[in-house]
């Protein structure tokens, strides 16, 4: 699983930024392959958050385009251009919009590789295995 620092209070909330740093991690699984978990019947929630133009040119490199891409546009969250734009204060605010304010409150994460199911309750993804699963 690749790890990404936020404050310890927000850290473990489904924001659609952590949903872009979680890969399944089941035994044998194929992380690279199920990545980006593919989310099921999500309810969303636009949360503000105060928006920081420099936070948000630190995370772009981190955040995989691709993966970001295929997650808004199957949420309906609109249609992002194939190549990530210049960062320019327009394009960071809508960043910042999608990976930091849209949470999933509920649903679940499935990986298509194993079909592990990662629930999603209250804006917490559970990322727990069973024993035969680590
Ligand atoms: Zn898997």
């Amino acid at each position: 699983m690749r790890y990404f620092s936020l404050s310890a209070t927000r850290v473990n909330t489904e924001r659609l930024l952590t949903h872009n740093m979680l890969q399944c991690h089941v035994k044998n699984c194929r992380p690279n392959e199920s990545f980006p978990l593919t989310i099921k019947d999500p309810e969303l929630e636009r949360t503000e958050a105060e928006f920081n133009p420099d936070f948000m040119r630190g995370l772009v490199p981190k955040l995989d385009w691709t993966a970001l891409r295929k997650t808004a546009g199957a949420l309906g969250l609109g249609d992002l251009p194939a190549e990530m734009p210049e960062a320019t204060d327009e394009f960071l605010q809508m960043l910042h919009a999608l990976v930091l304010e849209t949470r999933v409150v509920s649903g679940s994460m499935v990986c298509d590789v194993c079909h592990h199911v990662f629930p999603i309750t209250n804006g917490i993804p559970n990322m727990l295995l069973q024993a035969d699963e680590v």
